[in-house]
């Protein structure tokens, strides 16, 4: 092996190498879908009084991620919600945002 061809192998590794990375880091980018668009609609329901409503992300970013119930107009119980397609109810999460399986009111499954 001269001198000349170990050079080139070694760009060769060192572009491989660079690909690998550059693939590498498109697959751990989040999925942009993820992010909270601001056109996205956000589903709410009220811990005081069960109102529930629609806003979208760009509202909410508006009022300073504070979000007042239309009923009771207390900012602070107003919780994300998941929304059932089947009968149009916003469904509180169980515990900490984990997603029923299920509607509760229509037993529809959640998508
Ligand atoms: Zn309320
Ligand atoms: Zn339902």
């Amino acid at each position: 092996m001269n001198g000349k061809k170990v050079a080139q192998v070694g760009i060769i590794v060192v572009c491989l190498s660079a690909a690998a990375y550059f693939i590498y880091g498109q697959l751990m980018t989040p999925d942009s879908s993820s992010e909270l668009e601001p056109g996205r609609t956000l589903y709410w329901i009220c811990m005081d009084c069960n109102a529930e409503w629609s806003t979208t992300a760009r509202e909410m970013e508006a009022q300073g991620g504070e979000v007042p119930c239309p009923k009771c107009s207390r900012k602070s119980s107003a919780g994300l919600a998941f929304h059932c397609d089947a009968c149009g109810r916003n469904v509180p999460p169980f515990g900490h945002g984990t997603k029923p399986d299920n509607c509760p009111y229509c037993k529809a499954p959640l998508k």
